[in-house]
């Protein structure tokens, strides 16, 4: 890369879309690398079971329940503290988008989701801007570099002429049923990350352009050349329906038996919840981000930002009716 690409690096920004396993690796790896600046977006918080594959939190940020972004900023400091690092407790959606992630340049993909990571494509394509699509599951998992106008996009790869992802067995399968293998979240992250450092340090002849898939179970791997698709709707047509689409709430939280709801759409005073839930014999655990109590066999997990995130369903009915009855409308 030498002392002119270490320069650009420095001088570049890069956005985390999603801080759980692969975006706490690549985020860490881009912060070491010396990335220039850095913002890290992540809906959720820390729990235990994380800590299998997460690499920046620890036992601690489990314990106060901090938000990955909150935590993932703090972590990223200690790393380097030349560069500029801010976390987003937030979820990208068509209306938040442009606020969140204009201005860099580029985006990586450590979302667990394929509805945000068509949201991602979208927004990308529209914007001419590079981003990397980063999925793993199990022990399998699978990165590739989207420049737009140079490579096929995301839904020239995935998407059916009917309009409908196919993802194939990365859809099929998700962390709750099958989980996933740490070792392949540090594989694929430091495959996101090399095309990555490659397009921030302006060596963009050095990207390969393939889309790598990796199965370090079977030990198969695989360097596919992929084309693009005369008529896509996103990067071709410029058809970009998951930014004007109506936003779906991001309802199923993966690897895990909770749901989160995001139906009110301004932000909460967590004190005066707090303070209503004490006064009605409500244990809360609370910290600057958000606040916790339990309703066995229910936890409930309210943010600033109004979402809320229940443990011990996955019905969003269930996680409803007892916002309304303990957050209120
Ligand atoms: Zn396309």
């Amino acid at each position: 890369m030498g002392e002119e690409g270490q320069r650009k690096l420095l001088a570049s920004s890069a956005v985390i879309v999603g801080c759980g396993a692969i975006g706490a690796s690549a985020a860490q790896l881009l912060a070491r690398a010396g990335v220039g600046r850095l913002r890290v977006i992540d809906r959720d918080f820390v729990e235990p079971s994380n800590l299998q594959r997460q690499a920046l939190f620890d036992e601690n940020d489990a314990r106060e329940a901090l938000p990955k972004a909150a935590a993932a900023e703090r972590k990223l400091r200690l790393l380097n503290s030349e560069i500029e690092i801010d976390g987003v407790v937030s979820d990208v959606r068509p209306e938040n988008i442009h606020e969140t992630l204009s201005g860099f340049d580029l985006i990586l993909d450590g979302t667990d989701n394929f509805e945000t990571r068509f949201l991602l494509n979208d927004f990308a394509v529209g914007q001419a801007r590079p981003w990397i699509y980063a999925a793993a599951v199990g022990s399998y998992g699978l990165t590739f570099a989207i420049r737009p106008e140079i490579t096929a996009c995301l839904v020239c790869l995935l998407e059916t002429p009917d309009g409908r992802p196919d993802a194939g067995p990365i859809a099929d399968e998700t962390c709750d049923t099958v989980g996933v293998l740490g070792p392949i979240v540090s594989l694929i992250a430091s495959l996101e990350v090399a095309e990555a450092l490659k397009i921030l340090s302006g060596n963009t002849e050095a990207l390969h352009g393939r889309l790598l898939s990796c199965d370090v179970w079977s030990g198969r791997m695989q360097s596919i050349a992929m084309s693009r698709n005369p008529r896509c709707r996103a990067c071709v047509r410029h058809e970009y329906s998951y930014l004007t689409g109506e936003s779906q709430p991001h309802i199923t939280m993966c690897g895990r038996d909770s749901v989160q709801i995001h139906e009110r759409r301004r932000a909460l005073d967590l004190g005066v919840v707090a303070g209503k839930l004490s006064g009605a014999g409500i244990q809360v655990k609370k910290n600057d981000f958000l606040l916790k109590f339990a309703v066995p066999p229910y936890e409930m997990t309210v943010f600033g930002d109004g979402r809320a995130i229940l443990k011990g369903s996955t019905e969003p009915a269930v996680a409803r009716s007892l916002y309304a009855r303990y957050i209120g409308a």
